[in-house]
């Protein structure tokens, strides 16, 4: 998609410090980190959101977790423990919107989130 952020970060138009790709998805640090360890994957399609997720697509969701295991044994916090997030639409916070996972770790969070 021509004006997403995120899709001219898999083009590799815009630079991100990346941690993992596929040819499926792609992991790399938030630009604005709210944990010692917070990191996003997504795909490399254009997904809007979870709202766009259906039968055809829905199996990147799978990978993506398998992803993000991966990660964070290789990062060190499987054990500590860790957060997985989708904000999905406005009341959901969802700024940018190609649908991604933030997974945040590397200390305790707080429960409910505000
Ligand atoms: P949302 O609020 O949509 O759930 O999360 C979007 C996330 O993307 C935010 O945590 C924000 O810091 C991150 N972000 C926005 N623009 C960029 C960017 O250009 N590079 C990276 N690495 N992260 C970004
Ligand atoms: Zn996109």
């Amino acid at each position: 998609m021509e004006d997403c952020i995120f899709c001219k970060i898999v083009k590799g138009e815009i630079p991100s410090n990346k941690i993992y790709e596929d040819d499926k998805v792609l992991a790399f640090y938030d630009i604005s980190p709210e944990a010692p360890v917070h990191f996003l994957v997504i795909p490399k399609s254009h997904i809007e959101s979870a709202n766009s997720l259906d039968e055809n697509n829905v199996s990147i969701v799978s990978h993506v977790f398998i992803v993000i295991n991966k990660i964070v044994s290789e990062l060190g916090i499987a054990d500590s423990g860790y957060r997985i997030v989708n904000n999905c639409g406005e009341d959901g916070g969802q700024t940018v919107n190609h649908m991604h996972f933030h997974v945040l770790g590397g200390r305790g969070l707080k429960w409910p989130p505000g």
